[in-house]
């Protein structure tokens, strides 16, 4: 067989083996905010897996078991590697443009807060960063979610933001045009581990679905749930509103792998590359 043709049969049975992989399929997107799905083997028990340092999860599919790895938007593309008692396995992280958007805010103090507000957003910040850490044992009920809410994408993960010209942290979520009082329902099951009202998310609910995989929901109206119920798929949280920092009512949902914030879009088959 002339080598051209090998090589080429090759890289058939190559994105075979990848396409038969669901999971892989369709959550491998190893971008600064997005998610690596990595084979772990086939061992019999579930190997553990740390990136920078978080354990992360890792769920078996038919015989194998993957680690699916949540990507900062901070992380710089090139080589990165995860770490695991199966064995370390390196990866690529490629490249993402994220847009820029500029908004204008007439409340300056949610640009440019006081410092007694900046006190208010340090502690806030802790409190949910120990949220996002949060890592219980259990398969999450769903890895692709259900869209919590039925309406059309507004602002887009990722996207860099300027309010009244100023650069600040870029969108960590996915936001969803729907008018207030929609109710928003948890896209796989879990428990509630957070809730509050805070300076920039404003009524907040955190829904831990297992292994470190997270939602959190702003801007509500209303929160429908108590702090530690068990939400089975479905249940509502809560109502849109526009509490915190919103220009108008939406839905702002947040999607953590070990502690990094990706884009929900993946899990609701809707990302683009
Ligand atoms: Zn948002």
């Amino acid at each position: 067989m002339p080598r051209f043709l090998s090589a080429l049969l090759l890289l058939c049975l190559t994105a075979n083996a990848h396409a038969d992989s669901y999971i892989t399929r369709l959550l491998n997107k190893p971008v600064p905010g997005g998610v690596a799905v990595l084979d772990l083997g086939s061992g019999n028990a579930a190997p553990k897996a740390f990136f920078q340092g978080k354990p992360v999860m890792v769920v078996k599919e038919q015989t194998q078991w993957r680690a699916i790895v949540g990507l900062p938007l901070s992380l710089k593309p090139g080589p990165a590697q995860v770490t695991s008692d199966a064995g370390n396995v390196n990866f690529t992280v490629g490249n993402k443009k994220y847009p820029e958007q500029h908004i204008t805010l007439k409340n300056n103090r949610m640009v440019n807060p006081n410092p007694d507000d900046l006190k208010r957003i340090d502690s806030e910040l802790a409190i949910q960063t120990t949220a996002y850490r949060t890592f219980t044992p259990g398969t999450p009920s769903n890895l692709l979610l259900d869209k919590p809410v039925d309406g059309p994408l507004s602002s887009r993960f990722g996207v860099r933001r300027f309010f009244n010209g100023e650069e600040r942290n870029p969108h960590a979520g996915l936001d969803f045009a729907v008018p207030s009082g929609t109710p928003i329902k948890t896209p796989a099951s879990g428990k509630v581990i957070l809730m509050g009202n805070f300076f920039f998310n404003g009524n907040t609910v955190f829904v831990d679905h297992g292994q470190g995989f997270i939602s959190m929901f702003c801007h509500l109206s209303r929160i429908d749930v108590k702090l530690g119920q068990i939400v089975p798929r479905g249940t509502v949280v809560g109502r849109v509103g526009q509490s915190g920092r919103a220009t108008g009512p939406h839905m702002h949902w947040n999607i953590s792998l070990n502690d990094a914030r990706v884009d929900p879009a993946i899990f609701i088959n809707a990302f683009q590359p």
